[in-house]
């Protein structure tokens, strides 16, 4: 077993911030195939694709916003949480010293950047959940600041847009946070959706939910319809890839169902941009992969 996996981490910021998952490429190269030739909409399909083969290539940041860190760990009871919390943060600073993270961490109040993307606990931010068996597994999203900042969270009911405790309330407050980001936060994105919670779970569980592949098949039937439901008519909006009218502005919805109090019935709306970065990294006894 290795005892410090500092360098893996390294590798598997690297690989986040500048190589783009296929999966998410495919649907961007799908997306861009539904946009009118000759209209800005594809142009801008264009630009983002020539942009995710170029930085594969040189291994440079897909963005030059490379996001808040944010980890989830799931390790067995061999490994020490503390060390494996040392281990991110070392692996972080290099990254930003090899540039491959924008040095992003800036106090609140006196706006002065750490200049390695290391703040207080929150800053890169960090789940741990200790596990059954001896697979260790660390998942990374980097999650851009535009896209961050058109999240949204509802309490339904939410008489504004005449929506109730139900799944046809849920979409339409999902519907209403796409269409009052109006593109911004880098359209075409994906939706991450967490229904229940406290406040401060409901939206770590709709960034969790963005972790899921992104081709698989929510296992809930009913959500799984409401993804499918939700992709098609935000995509009918007509907001379009950055928000310049068109076919593409959400490439996939994820959501998960939580538990909540009586009182209480959250929805939170975490978007992603179509910088969608996120990977994996698993340890099997000294074998590591990444995915
Ligand atoms: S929202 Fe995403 S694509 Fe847009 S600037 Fe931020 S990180 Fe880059």
């Amino acid at each position: 077993m290795k005892s410090d996996l500092t360098q893996e981490i390294l590798e598997l910021v690297r690989m986040t911030s500048t190589d783009l998952p296929a999966p998410v490429e495919k649907r961007l190269r799908a997306a861009l195939e539904r946009e009118e030739p000759g209209s800005a909409a594809r142009s801008a399909m264009e630009t983002i694709i020539k942009n995710v083969e170029m930085t594969r290539k040189n291994s440079t940041p897909i963005c030059q916003d490379t996001g808040t860190p944010i980890f989830f760990v799931q390790y067995p009871s061999t490994y020490d949480a503390g060390a494996l919390t040392e281990q991110i943060r070392a692996a972080v600073a290099l990254a930003t010293q090899k540039t491959y993270l924008r040095p992003n961490a800036v106090d609140s109040l006196s706006g002065k950047n750490t200049g390695n993307n290391l703040g207080d606990e929150y800053f890169p931010t960090i789940h741990l959940t200790q596990v059954e068996g001896d697979t260790l597994t660390v998942d990374l999203i980097l999650k851009g600041g535009g896209c961050e900042n058109v999240g949204a969270q509802y309490s339904l009911p939410d008489n504004r847009v005449k929506a109730g405790r139900d799944l046809e309330g849920v979409r339409k407050v999902v519907l209403d946070a796409v269409h009052r980001a109006q593109g911004e936060g880098c359209a075409p994105g994906f939706l991450g959706v967490a229904i229940g919670g406290d406040r401060g779970t409901s939206y770590a569980a709709s960034k969790e939910v963005l972790l899921e592949d992104v081709d698989g098949a929510n296992p809930d039937e009913a959500l799984q319809e409401l993804e499918k439901r939700i992709t098609r008519e935000a995509n009918e909006l007509g907001i379009g890839p950055m928000g310049f009218g068109g076919k593409a502005t959400v490439l996939g919805t994820k959501i998960k169902s939580t538990y909540r109090l009586p009182a209480s019935y959250f929805v939170s709306v975490s978007y992603m941009c179509w910088a969608y970065r996120r990977r994996k990294m698993t340890l099997t006894g000294d074998t590591v992969s990444y995915e």
